[in-house]
Parts: C-alpha cells; structure tokens; sequence
C-alpha cells in the first residue's frame, strides 16, 4: 500500500508535467483526489489497517495528498502565465508599420447640391420646414386649390395609398402646413423627396424638390423676382441670365415657369436646350384662395411660392444627360463630384 502511494505521487508529477490544459489538469485531480480518487480511496481504507501501521500510512497518504495539490496549484499557474505569453505574443503590435488611411465617403451630388441650395436661401432668411411624404390628399391636392374633379390632377401621376392618402407629389403641401401653424411673416424653404408614377432618361419615381413661400404685407411680384435672382446667380454664376414666362399652377396667380439661358451653348442653342433656354423652375404670386384654407386674410397678406426639382439642378450645373445615373450608385460616376 505504501509504495503504491510512491507511485501515485510520480505518476501524477509525470501526468501534470505534459498536461498542456486546465482541463488535462482537472482530469488529474479527479484521478488521485477525487471523491473516488486513488489517494482519497486509500485514506478511506485507513480503517481496514492493523491499529499500529494506521497512524503513519495516514501521515504518508496526506502528505502526498498535499504534495500532489501543491504541483497542480504550480502547473495551472505555469499554465496560466503561457497562456498570458501567448495573449501578449499574438497582440503584439509593430508600431513602425506605416497607419492605414482612413476611407473617406462623401456625399451624394444630389444631397451636395440640396445643401448648396439650403444654404443660399437660409442666407436670404429662409428657415427650413419639413412635412411628410404619407400626405392626405387634402395637404397634397384640395387646401392648394386642386379640387378631386381639378384637372390640374392630370398633370401628375399619383401614387394613391387609399382615396384619401398618397405619396405627395410636391412638397407644396408643406407650405399648408407651415401656414395652419403660423401667422405671416412666413419665409420657409421645405426641401424633400416628393413621389410621381413616371420613368424615363429625365423622370424618376421618387426626385427631390425645394419649395419656397414668403408670405408678409406687401409682398410683390418683384420680390419674387429678386430672390430667384439672387438664387440663380449664386447657384450657376454671376453672369447667369434668367427669364420669366407666363405658365399656369393652380395655387399660384399669376404664375410663371423660369429659365435660365442655356449653361452648354450659353444661349446659342444646342441638343440640350433647342431655345438657348433651359427651365428651372416655376412660382408665382400665392393665390388668395389658398388662403382661406389657412385663415389668412387675403385683405392684408401677400406672398409668393416657387418650387425646383434638385435633380433638375443638378443635371443642368454638371451637364448631366440621364436622371437614372444618379440612383445606380456606381462609384465611378459619384466619386466625381
Ligand atoms: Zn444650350
């Protein structure tokens, strides 16, 4: 029984020393020390000894029963310190390497050119208004005088979500709600994504738009015209020219569509322009009937609206021929601008 315990002992320094893992190291304690471990099996069978032998078998059994605890406290903290080696080791960090660039994104022509626009008009005084893009038919169609039998509804090809619900299909409706909101003075912009059922190379379904209002006393026509003016020659240069031709909306009166002399032929006539005129935009004087939905007085308060798609802009400044290319998200097209 004694030179069992012996063996025991070696064995188990043997075992720890290739033991590679805690787990190794458990199976080890489970086998000598373990509740049906050999070295604790042979401390219960103390009893079965002749009375004089019991007192120094048991003396020499747990002995090396703390003998073989200590070298599996020592291995599983050689195990641990490798361990710790190895996590230094695989983080080591080469602080002589040359650093990676960062990756830079930016931002889409069509959103660089919405900020431009926000921009120039907030400069003017303008505050930004939003509204949403689910609007009730009445924000989109009746409160700007486009009654459901209108046939100023021809004009733009609805998305409908219910009778009473669609995708808006400007961003006037914006100018609605801004004015429930607040009495004049009013100077907002309202930029957005607006929605038409309608492809083709200078149509897509869903486009962005930039509506304006300025309503107050005395507002005038020439005001209008001043503030495009300013626009226009901030957004496509100094020498830009810009003319006005009698158009039709229903909630503008008088209304008129813009252009701009041609930014290819400058005016000369191209492929682009046919006139040496591109147009860029329509407004008008805000017709008084809009105002009885808000409950201006039509007495007092005078005020024009205008409204430009930002694609528009954005193909005439970069001389782009094909809306599609903006929604395609190729690289090699975005990264120019
Ligand atoms: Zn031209």
């Amino acid at each position: 029984m004694r030179e069992a315990l012996d063996l025991w002992q070696q064995e188990a320094v043997q075992e720890l020393t290739s033991a590679q893992s805690e787990q190794e190291v458990t199976q080890i304690r489970i086998k000598y020390l373990g509740r049906k471990g050999l070295i604790t099996g042979a401390l219960r069978e103390i009893g079965s000894l002749p009375p004089a032998e019991r007192r120094r078998f048991g003396q020499k059994a747990n002995q090396i029963k703390a003998f073989i605890e200590k070298a599996i406290a020592d291995r599983l903290e050689e195990l641990r310190q490798v361990k710790v080696a190895q996590e230094l080791e695989a983080a080591w960090v080469d602080v002589t390497l040359p650093g990676r660039r960062p990756l830079f994104g930016r931002k889409h022509p069509l959103t660089q050119v919405l900020d431009e626009v926000v921009t120039i008009f907030i400069r003017l005084g303008f505050s930004v208004a939003e509204g949403p893009e689910i609007e009730l038919d009445y924000y989109n169609f009746e409160a700007l005088n486009i009654p459901k039998d209108h046939p100023a509804r021809d004009m733009q090809d609805t998305f409908y979500l219910s009778d009473e619900v669609v995708l808006r299909t400007h961003t006037s409706p914006v100018q609605v709600r801004v004015m429930e909101q607040q009495s004049p003075p009013v100077r907002i912009i309202a930029p957005g994504k607006v929605y038409r059922c309608d492809a083709d190379i200078t149509h897509t379904p869903m486009f962005h738009q930039v509506e304006g209002l300025v309503v107050d006393e005395g507002i005038s026509f020439a005001d209008l015209k001043g503030v495009l003016e300013l626009f226009v020659t901030q957004f496509f240069g100094p020498e830009t020219r810009m003319r006005f031709r009698p158009s039709y909306f229903p909630f503008t009166e008088p209304s008129a569509e813009v252009d701009i002399q041609c930014v290819i032929c400058q005016g000369k006539g191209c492929a682009l322009c046919h006139s040496g005129w591109l147009e860029i935009l329509g407004a008008g004087m805000v017709d008084p009937a809009v105002y009885s939905f808000v409950n201006y007085d039509p007495e007092r308060f005078t005020g024009f609206a205008f409204g430009m798609g930002i694609e528009r802009l954005t193909m005439l400044k970069y001389g782009i021929d094909n809306i599609r290319l903006f929604f395609e998200n190729d690289l090699r097209f975005l990264r120019q601008f």
